[in-house]
């Protein structure tokens, strides 16, 4: 992705991931290192307050490290040996002694004589043999940062504190970040890094804010304050714009929300096609807040609830009776529609400080989801608890994540059937004939679909992962994210490889990945014979519009000669044109076309 100039229009190319335009104020979060170090002379008369502004960055350093501690989950307090390491590093008398003998001495600012401190500690580092000690050296940069910082003032800002309304531009957001957005303010965001399918992404388009990733230099580029404009259709964004082009998009805008708006008024229209088939059509929320808003949009079902955000957002393990309470109001919101309750994906992109310590190498292929529920069971069956204890009052399902194979579905399983049989012991209600599936996302489980069939009520294919892992392909990385394709042969002969293993077997088969709200897609997953889609809320009505304009046995009938097709960029073709042709109003072009 790149950026450039278009006459005198500044441009930045990234990936669209949340659509709509938005024109405004940019906030750029730092994120990154404190980079800029004033470097001063300090005449005599200011000499002791400079040490007094650094003593005072000390103990604020210190203060923060000591709060960390004590707000340590409490499966994590093992490891509070590090913060220790880093407060004895604080008080060290080094760091402190020789900053301030710089300060007094040299009479340089207090930056600029912590800088040469480091310098020195550094090459003393560098002379020990042992890696173990050298690699130490990691934790006194990270102190020596935080002190910086609270030099500068500057603590990493929480974007709950946001009180304008403004564009984010940031680096990276996490998805911690974004679930603690305000939402009133933040009108869109955009980022350096990140792919269509990371969950800051994804988050993006639940909270129907206009996105765009991958954009590489967007925070080198951009100032705080800087009015830009974000279009989240075609991943444009626009620096300095002049009043042509601020009115040239408030046109697009307001195209875009007339649209959206037309489409909307027909969302509770049921997605049947024109020969009588019924589609089940569900939305994937990651917070209680979403379900209404979802049901608004005419989803029929909560397809797939993404519970680890909650474990994100409290920073923490929450208490079985906080998901019980959570899960029940989804469940009676919903009735009688069914809600499916996935269990924790933790980990990939998606980290709590439950696992901070723990970072992996690459943590896609790590301890994540399923794996991680396996190793720490306690954590695993308070979250199975509340499910249970939520499936008396409503229509609820329950799913497991990231199955790779046979044994680790039978291994969750029989942690199901514990439970299950502590809450009988208890006399706990709840519902013994609860339907269970599994996701299906690692490539190893489509090609054992058939076995595991066996052992479940339903599919739901997570093409999010499927396509990452099948293709070789970090999700949130925007130097592959080019390599996104849904289209591509190989994963179209994996989603039918596990509908015929369903259909075989005789259950539920439905999909939830972002693919389920790509407008190309609805029209070849229904010609695979796919019994349901699950998507971010907004892209309900636009989807259920498509399959009340198409006819199943035609879709089925042109999906023979898709599959002759060999590239990806044939099959986008043949389903473009087939679109053009099945919506010919100009007014619908975008559902083909995201010029
Ligand atoms: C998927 O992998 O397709 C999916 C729906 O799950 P998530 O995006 O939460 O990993
Ligand atoms: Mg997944």
């Amino acid at each position: 992705m790149s950026g450039k100039d278009t006459g005198n229009i500044r441009k930045l190319s990234g990936i669209a991931v949340s659509p709509g335009v938005i024109i405004g104020k940019a906030r750029v979060i730092d994120r990154s290192k404190v980079k800029i170090f004033y470097q001063y002379l300090v005449n005599e008369t200011q000499i002791n307050k400079e040490v007094e502004r650094f003593r005072e960055a000390l103990e604020a350093t210190k203060e923060q490290i000591i709060s960390l501690k004590n707000t340590m989950p409490e499966q994590i307090k093992k490891h509070s040996f590090i913060l220790d390491t880093h407060l004895m590093i604080v008080d060290d008398s080094m760091l402190c002694d020789s900053t301030i003998n710089a300060i007094l001495n040299e009479k340089i600012n207090a930056e600029w004589a912590l800088k040469k401190t480091i310098q020195t500690i550094k090459q003393l580092f560098d002379q020990v043999e042992d890696e173990y000690i050298k690699e130490r050296f990691g934790d006194v940069e990270n102190i020596a940062e935080r002190i910086l910082r609270n030099l500068a003032g500057k603590e990493p800002e929480s974007l709950s504190e946001i009180k304008e309304r403004v564009i984010i531009v940031s680096h990276d957001l996490s998805p911690v970040d974004t679930s603690e957005m305000n939402i009133g303010k933040v009108m869109g965001f955009i980022t350096d890094v990140g792919g269509r399918t990371s969950h800051s992404a994804i988050m993006a388009q639940s909270l129907k804010i206009p996105s765009v990733v991958g954009l590489e230099t967007a925070t080198r580029q951009i100032a705080d304050g800087d009015i830009i404009i974000v279009d989240g259709n075609s991943g444009e964004v626009i620096l300095d714009p002049d009043d042509e082009t601020i009115i040239h998009y408030q046109e697009k805008q307001l195209q875009h929300e007339r649209y959206e708006s037309k489409i909307a008024r027909t969302s509770h229209l049921p997605a049947k096609t024109v020969d009588g088939h019924d589609i089940a059509i569900e939305a994937n929320i990651e917070f209680l807040e979403e379900v209404v808003v979802a049901k608004d949009y005419g989803a029929e079902g909560i397809g797939l609830y993404r519970t680890e955000f909650h474990y994100l957002r409290s920073k923490g393990i929450p208490s079985e009776e906080e998901l019980f309470e959570d899960y029940k109001e989804v469940a009676e919101i919903m009735a009688p529609d069914p809600v499916t309750l996935r269990t924790l994906d933790l980990g990939g992109d998606k980290f709590s400080s439950v696992m901070d310590l723990n970072r992996e190498i690459n943590p896609a292929l790590g301890l994540r989801a399923i794996r991680f529920c396996l190793k720490e069971p306690k954590i695993f069956k308070s979250q199975l608890r509340a499910i249970l204890r939520a499936s008396a009052f409503g229509n609820i399902r329950l799913m497991f994540p990231m199955i790779s194979g046979l044994q680790e579905l039978l291994d969750s399983k029989k942690v199901l059937e514990e439970v299950m049989v502590e809450l009988d012991h208890e006399g706990v209600n709840f519902d013994h004939n609860i339907e269970l599936g599994i996701m299906i996302e690692i490539p190893s489980a489509v090609a054992v679909a058939d076995m595991l069939a066996k052992h479940v009520d339903f599919f739901s294919i997570g093409t999010n992962d499927l396509i990452q892992y099948a293709l070789a392909i970090d999700r949130v990385n925007e130097h592959v994210a080019y390599m996104y394709e849904p289209f591509h042969p190989a994963i179209l002969r994996m989603i039918q490889q596990v509908i015929n293993a369903a259909n075989d077997a005789g259950i539920r088969v439905s999909l939830c990945g972002e693919m389920a709200a790509d407008p190309l897609c609805a029209y070849i997953l229904l010609g695979l014979g796919i019994e349901g889609l699950s998507m971010n809320a907004g892209g309900i009505p636009v989807i259920k519009k498509i399959i009340r304009t198409m006819s199943i046995e035609d879709a089925k009938a042109d999906f023979a000669g898709i599959f002759q097709l060999e590239t990806a960029k044939d099959v986008r073709e043949f389903i473009a044109n087939k679109m053009r042709d099945l919506f010919p109003d100009p007014d619908d072009r975008s559902l083909y076309n995201h010029e």
